[in-house]
């Protein structure tokens, strides 16, 4: 691997001496934090490695990134911009699409619509144009299944990457397994509640211990047709069929499923925890800035507020609750949540973002603030990285998105978590029953069961063992990232077989399909 390193350095020397032109990654995101963040982790790692970066988000995506950072300039920092070009396309988003419960069904429909075609048109142009060097690959969110085409017209190599665990991953490469094997769809109702959700899963190439349940939300439907099961399954297969796949992971967490991975796909990257990475390349800690929700001014002041208020608590009191970008709430579960924390009686700093429940903030239960005056604070939206440094902060109440997830383990955060999403679901089980730094609480979530859950994790022997399991995770994370961990040395030899792409004439595909 330190050839590897070495080599690929030696190459971009040489380039910049004979000013040849640097090796250009097309990376295409999809517009959502969850999705978002990553790519743009993703984009600073490549540039740091001498890549020219074109970053394509969609009109909506860029407007948010635009609104919520002061420039770009101060997005990127100390990078180099002028070998960093952000594009946008437009995707028909209009601000009715955004309002009410069904916004990411309009979302995603939109972008299909309107982004296949002008995504075309702009890499064609990309790849002639005199101003920026030629496509050396294409790197897509697994939600944007639709440039390979024209990667293919270009023959210019397409990886994808995939935001979730590794262990999500191979759960959802597996549904139409599922589907043919006669468990999925549900034969009725019922199968919801009556046990059969515990129906082992033994037969997925390196995952143990899991059930029906812990597989992706997608398979909880009767309807053969449904959107999302058919979705799910599209997706994987897009996945397949790509020349490399991205990974937010590391070895030393997902070594066994990766390893079956590498089954299907002809080569591999595990970047995690990808935000350790960018710190440690750059040198610094907490240098990403993650896409935020308003506007510059009133996330700073939501900044300022979290440390104020968390400068003022306890080492290791205060549970950090937030259910990331896109998951929502019913006025019932929040108010649970509410009392729940409430009789805990510990201090909760919790993100009520815009959409998180029908009404938002002012959907939360009368007398809320006034019981817990003084041990809550409540925010729309916050810099989750630096809040989860914080060493007030003793466990983190979370859906379980892969991105918290792995923050939270780069950090040595404990969890609680309530998965009620898509791959949420894996990484709960995995975070619980394999990496041990994990608590659940039950989907019809109850008061009594929130606070029972917060007092464990904070003071029973459970909680005891989680933090001790979550500070082996964190040192796991930190020697993976640091220089010759493995996804130090995977991002040298992502970027070297990248550049090496562009000399060759292109990457034997091998064809895999799952058992
Ligand atoms: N996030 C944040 N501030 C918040 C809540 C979330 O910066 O107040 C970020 C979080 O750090 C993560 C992303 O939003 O990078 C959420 O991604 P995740 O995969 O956890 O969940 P999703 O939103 O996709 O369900």
């Amino acid at each position: 691997m330190q050839a590897a390193k070495q080599q690929y350095r030696a190459q971009i020397l040489q380039k910049k001496k004979k000013k040849m032109p640097l090796p250009h990654a097309v990376l295409i995101t999809y517009p959502t934090a969850g999705q978002l963040n990553p790519m743009l982790q993703l984009a600073q790692l490549l540039h740091s490695q001498g890549f020219y970066i074109t970053f394509v988000n969609t009109e909506f995506g860029y407007r948010q990134l635009l609104r919520g950072n002061a420039s770009l300039d101060a997005l990127f920092g100390r990078f180099n911009r002028s070998s960093f070009r952000f594009v946008s396309i437009p995707d028909g988003i209009c601000e009715s699409d955004l309002q009410g419960p069904g916004y990411l069904l309009n979302v995603w429909f939109s972008i299909v619509r309107n982004c296949p075609a002008a995504l075309h048109e702009l890499l064609l142009e990309l790849n002639s144009s005199p101003d920026v060097p030629r496509l050396t690959c294409i790197i897509t969110n697994f939600l944007v299944t639709f440039p390979r085409d024209v990667a293919d017209r270009l023959g210019v190599p397409e990886l994808v990457f995939w935001t979730t665990s590794a262990c999500g991953l191979m759960a959802s490469l597996h549904v139409r397994e599922l589907v043919r094997r006669g468990y999925v769809p549900l034969k009725d109702e019922s199968c919801l509640t009556n046990g059969y959700l515990d129906t082992a899963i033994d037969w997925i190439p390196g995952m143990k211990d899991i059930r029906l349940r812990d597989i992706s939300s997608f398979i909880r439907t009767t309807d053969r047709d449904d959107f999302y099961l058919k979705e799910e399954m599209e997706e994987a297969d897009y996945a397949l069929k790509s020349q490399g796949l991205i990974l937010n992971t590391f070895e030393g967490m997902e070594g066994e499923v990766l390893d079956a991975l590498r089954g299907f796909f002809p080569r591999i990257y595990a970047l995690g925890a990808i935000g350790s990475l960018i710190d440690q390349i750059s040198g610094s800690a907490a240098t990403t800035t993650p896409m935020r929700l308003g506007s510059w001014d009133e996330e700073e002041e939501e900044d300022r507020r979290c440390a104020e208020w968390l400068e003022a608590q306890q080492r290791g009191s205060v549970v950090y609750v937030s259910f990331g970008s896109i998951t929502t709430l019913t006025r019932d579960e929040l108010a649970e949540f509410a009392w729940g924390l409430a009789e805990s009686g510990r201090p909760f700093l919790w993100v009520v973002r815009p959409g998180l429940v029908e009404g938002g903030i002012e959907a939360l239960p009368g007398g809320l603030v006034e019981e817990t005056k003084g041990r809550s604070l409540l925010v729309k939206w916050c810099h989750q990285g630096k809040v989860l440094s914080h060493p007030a902060i003793g466990v983190f109440l979370t859906h379980g998105g892969w991105n918290s997830m792995m923050e939270s383990v780069a950090r040595g955060v404990p969890m609680i978590c309530w998965p009620g999403f898509a791959d949420q679901y894996t990484n709960c089980r995995y975070a619980c029953k394999h990496w041990g730094f994990g608590m659940e609480i039950e989907e019809e979530v109850r008061r009594g069961q929130v606070t029972e859950v917060v007092r464990e994790a904070l003071e029973g022997e459970k909680g005891e063992e989680m933090r001790k399991k979550a500070m082996e995770w964190k040192e796991k994370a930190r020697r993976a990232a640091a220089e010759d961990g493995t996804s130090f040395t995977d991002l040298a030899r992502l970027a070297n077989d990248l550049t090496q792409l562009t000399t060759n004439t292109g990457i034997k595909q091998t064809k895999h399909t799952p058992s």
